[in-house]
């Protein structure tokens, strides 16, 4: 049974509205249905947010790391309890099918619980001086207040995987989410205040985007901004932390290739494709986005690429059997839409759906498309809808330049029975994060993150805590 989220932000421990009283809708993007209203802050209740913030600081980064660790047990303890609940939520403002939104909760819950065990182990350095008598230590530090700003596509599990790991590292936190899925974020900030978090140590804040953006870049009191969401926001952040050289963690878009070559095993290639395509119903930054399929199959994984295609359940996530919600709002209908009419304008063949939906539908039929080259739009822009793209190729090297022709290098998929050879290539992917024979490539203990123009820093794993902290060396003679 849905509980009724507050709707409200929340700021120092407290529940509130907008001192400017004026509020925006969320709509569940299946049905049009609005659900809610939640807060549009004012200025100056965002700088009210980063001021509390602020004064946590002190305390929180002094608690013993193992405290802080039971409190971020506790909080991905009392989200696993509300699984269903929040699941539930998830899908009618984000519009996936429930049973995703359902994994997304575990896969949110996992990093808190990840980042509760790595709290203590942040440990520094004593490394042995040159000069005789002389002592060098290096401390590791939080860096104080982290702020982060959230795409709507995973609008739980984005936002755990920052919290985690700031609040791990002793920095007090806000969180902006998108203005898409708003609920889902503030409910964390239910589970924060149940687990007794001390106030100020969380702050979630809702409201115009540009102007809480540039609030908390602009702010000397924010050491750090962590970014999820496009690559062009994502540019426009780097400009504005020049103000205050502000450290960021940049996770933004991606245009991942999926290697076939002739000796892959094709039924294991489908089964990673369908879900590395078509999960949330293609939104999603690690989605595929172009198969580069060997001359000598491309005409056969094409057509089992096509089928199973058209055997996916369009619907509302909430009704059992849905395999494809809708796409999150009108401009992803119509960028869908438009990258769909441009390919074939430009010579590629329908093979599968195809049919874009006359507005006010956001549902898109999954979609096939053969015989699509590197000129084409739909080659070069993140397609962030259930379109699948085919290009063959010749060689292993034609193979490799094809898929490094892109600004992005996030994730990158090869599928072989030939390890040796299947290795040898992903080291020549200009990408961040290689899946081979695999697409299910998120996980809590591997370093996520892309190069080039799909961002810098990483989160989850080991390594994602350090992009909260500062090294401190010490040398004592
Ligand atoms: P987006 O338009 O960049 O929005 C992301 C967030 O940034 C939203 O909360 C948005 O709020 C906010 N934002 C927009 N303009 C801003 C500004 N001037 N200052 C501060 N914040 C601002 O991206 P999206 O379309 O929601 O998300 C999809 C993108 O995220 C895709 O490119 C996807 O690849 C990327 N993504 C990357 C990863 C990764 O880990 N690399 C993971 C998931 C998604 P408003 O909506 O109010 O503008």
């Amino acid at each position: 049974m849905l509980k009724a989220p507050k709707n409200l932000c929340f700021i120092n421990g407290a529940w509130r509205a907008s001192s400017s009283g004026t509020t925006f809708p969320v709509i569940n993007p299946a049905t049009d249905e609005r659900i809610a209203e939640v807060p549009a802050l004012s200025q100056a209740d965002v700088l009210g947010a980063i001021d509390a913030a602020h004064a946590a600081f002190g305390q929180w980064g002094a608690l013993p790391a193992r405290e802080r660790a039971s409190l971020l047990r506790t909080i991905g303890d009392l989200l696993l309890s509300r699984r269903e609940e929040v699941g539930e939520l998830i899908t009618r403002e984000q519009g996936k099918p429930l049973a995703e939104s359902l994994g997304e909760v575990s896969y949110a819950a996992a990093y808190l619980h990840w980042f509760s065990e790595e709290a203590v182990r942040v440990c520094g350095d004593i490394i042995p001086s040159d000069a005789p008598g002389k002592r060098i230590f290096v401390l590791k530090q939080p860096l104080g207040v982290a702020a982060a700003i959230t795409p709507w596509n995973f609008p739980v599990a984005m936002l755990a995987r920052k919290m985690g790991a700031a609040l791990a590292a002793g920095c007090t936190f806000i969180a902006k989410p998108a203005p898409e899925t708003p609920l889902s974020a503030l409910l964390l900030g239910e589970l924060c205040e149940a687990a007794k978090l001390p106030p100020g140590v969380m702050n979630i804040i809702t409201g115009d985007a540009p102007m809480i953006g540039a609030a908390l870049m602009s702010s000397p009191l924010v050491r750090k901004v962590s970014f999820t969401g496009s690559t062009e926001v994502g540019k426009l952040l780097i400009e504005q932390s020049a103000a205050t050289v502000k450290k960021l963690t940049l996770e933004l878009g991606g245009n991942a290739p999926f290697i076939v070559l002739e000796d892959a095993d094709l039924d294991r290639a489908l089964a990673g494709a369908m879900f590395g395509k078509y999960r949330n119903a293609g939104q999603t930054c690690i989605c595929v986005n172009r198969f580069i399929v060997h001359e000598s199959v491309a005409a056969h994984f094409t057509e089992m690429l096509a089928a199973k295609t058209r055997s996916l359940v369009v619907g509302n996530g909430l009704e059992r059997g849905t395999d494809v919600g809708p796409l999150i709002n009108d401009e992803a209908r119509d960028k869908v839409a438009r990258l769909i009419a441009s390919a074939e304008r430009e010579g590629a063949r329908v093979v599968a759906g195809g049919a874009a939906p006359a507005a006010p539908s956001r549902f898109i039929t999954p979609t096939v498309l053969s015989g699509v080259t590197s000129s084409m739009d739909i080659w070069r822009e993140e397609i962030f809808g259930p379109v699948s793209t085919v290009t063959p190729f010749r060689s292993d090297a034609e193979a490799v330049s094809l898929s490094n022709d892109t600004s992005y290098g996030l994730a990158a998929y090869l599928y072989s029975r030939d390890l040796s050879r299947a290795l040898s290539l992903a080291e020549q992917l200009d990408f961040g994060m290689v899946g081979i024979n695999d697409t299910a490539i998120s996980a809590v203990q591997a370093p996520f993150g892309g190069i080039k123009q799909s961002g810098f820093g990483r989160e989850g794993s080991k390594y994602g805590i350090d992009d909260y902290l500062a090294l401190k060396y010490l040398s004592v003679a």
